[in-house]
């Protein structure tokens, strides 16, 4: 039998790093065994899902790469995808169980009557968790009383205003769309044990479940919107790439058997197992997904690297077409974490004079005989004809050498009379883009300033 998973939001908001982990999930395992991956739209909540969530879903899943077979815009046998449009197939389901005697009326709303049996759920990462419904009974909320109180354990699954409740559409889809494997958040599990018994009074075998642990925020509590990393969309907008995202989204509960921490999206399709889901609650690290992000920016082909900056870079108004930025971004990818930190690093190369940070400018001029190597490093970098790399060094190293010096003590002056600052890329390869002409011109410039 395929493999099919899905992933079943509801549009109430953004896509939320721990919705979008299920995604991947859930994604990994149907890409691992050519199964299928399905998107579903849960908006039976009519009142809180809206079009506009469900868009930043649907962008956030494709910025991610996270293609779907079934589902919104894509189609497929089992449709409609939106729990909305599935009233008709969730009326079917109803008159079965009424058929069987497992519902009845109250005050308006249906309710499944809980078989008084024990539910186990095997769960692949929680293991085994075995509940009876009806002597656990049910506890809701009393406004009046202002506590919980005892309440009835058959679940309702329509309300009165004919609306389906999650659990019953949550398994007729299920059953429908022929899911084989649910994995999704540890906080689902205690639902499971009514969706077992959903699926046994439909008479079919439940799918394999697999619940995920909580992802935690660096305090140590349930990962809020309002925290750091949170939303997908943040991630494009702040420069990361979204195999990066998904890579470090992947170490957030899952462990490869080797000690690895970078992975390709081949990799991962092809380690990705559910028995290498942790156990235990993952904590969110911006500073490693940093890290991760970094890493993959140095794997990138020049290509992808030019394609994946190009927005930041039209955002800080550089020319992208310029033959010069290839080699520019070379130049900064091993120096930055995430593509928005580029421009800063390369801009120096595309404007006509370079920003003066005041201390770098201090510095220098500070030093005894500034000025003296600043124009003994241009009469040296006058004399080189090729301007490559080894000769533009060569001009330093004569320059340096008319003063006694070793070039070193160039280096400072002239990295911050060509480039502005004391940070940013190597500077011979940077002075080698500029151009003899250019070079001469701000180290006159500077000159004067000292
Ligand atoms: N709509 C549910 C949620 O967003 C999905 C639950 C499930 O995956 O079964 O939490």
């Amino acid at each position: 039998m395929s493999v099919r998973t899905r992933f079943a939001p509801s549009p109430t908001g953004f896509l939320h790093i721990g919705g979008a982990r299920t995604a991947l999930y859930n994604w990994l395992y149907a890409r691992h065994h050519g199964g299928q991956f399905i998107l579903r739209v849960e908006d039976t909540d009519a009142e809180r899902s809206t079009t506009e969530s469900m868009q930043i879903i649907l962008d956030g899943l494709e910025w991610l790469g996270l293609d779907w077979d079934e589902g919104p815009g894509v189609g497929g046998d089992r449709g409609p995808y939106n729990q909305s449009e599935r009233v008709a197939i969730y009326d079917r389901y109803l008159s079965r169980l009424e058929e069987a005697g497992l519902v009845y009326e109250d005050e308006g709303a249906i309710r499944f009557r809980v078989p008084d049996k024990e539910f186990t759920v095997h769960d692949e990462v929680c293991g085994d968790v075995t509940t009876n419904l009806k002597a656990a009974g049910s506890r809701r909320y009393d406004a009046e009383l202002k506590k919980e109180v005892e309440a009835n354990p058959d679940f309702v699954i329509k309300r009165p205003n004919g609306g389906y409740i999650f659990h019953f559409v949550n398994v007729v889809d299920d059953i429908e769309m022929g899911i084989t494997h649910v994995i999704r958040g540890e906080d689902h599990l205690s639902n499971t044990p009514k969706h077992l018994a959903l699926f046994e009074a439909f008479g079919v075998e439940p799918p394999v479940f697999a619940h995920i642990p909580l992802n935690l925020n660096p305090s140590g509590t349930k990962m809020s919107k309002r925290d750091q990393g949170a939303l997908i969309h943040e991630y494009r907008e702040s420069g990361f790439l979204a195999d990066a995202v998904n890579n470090y989204m992947a170490l957030l509960g899952w462990s490869g058997k080797e000690d690895q921490d970078v992975f390709s999206m081949e990799e991962l399709i092809g380690k990705f197992d559910l028995s290498g889901i942790t156990k235990s609650n993952s904590k969110f690290d911006f500073e490693k997904c940093k890290w991760v992000n970094a890493e993959h920016l140095k794997q990138l082909s020049p290509a992808a690297l030019l394609e994946a900056s190009r927005p930041f870079l039209e955002k800080a108004g550089l020319p992208v077409d310029d033959d010069r930025i290839p080699a520019a971004l070379e130049l900064a990818r091993d120096r930055v974490q995430l593509l928005s930190e580029i421009p800063a690093i390369i801009e120096t190369i595309f404007v006509d004079l370079p920003t003066y940070d005041p201390s770098s400018v201090e510095k220098v001029k500070s030093r005894e005989g500034a000025a003296e190597a600043v124009s003994a490093l241009r009469e040296g970098l006058e004399q080189v004809e090729d301007w490559s790399d080894d000769a533009i060094k060569a001009g330093i190293v004569a320059g340096a050498e008319s003063l006694g010096v070793k070039m070193g003590a160039l280096m400072f002056p002239c990295r911050v009379g060509v480039m502005g600052s004391t940070s940013g890329a190597d500077l011979v390869p940077v002075l080698s883009l500029l151009g003899k002409e250019v070079v001469l011109r701000r180290l006159s410039g500077f000159s004067e300033m000292l």
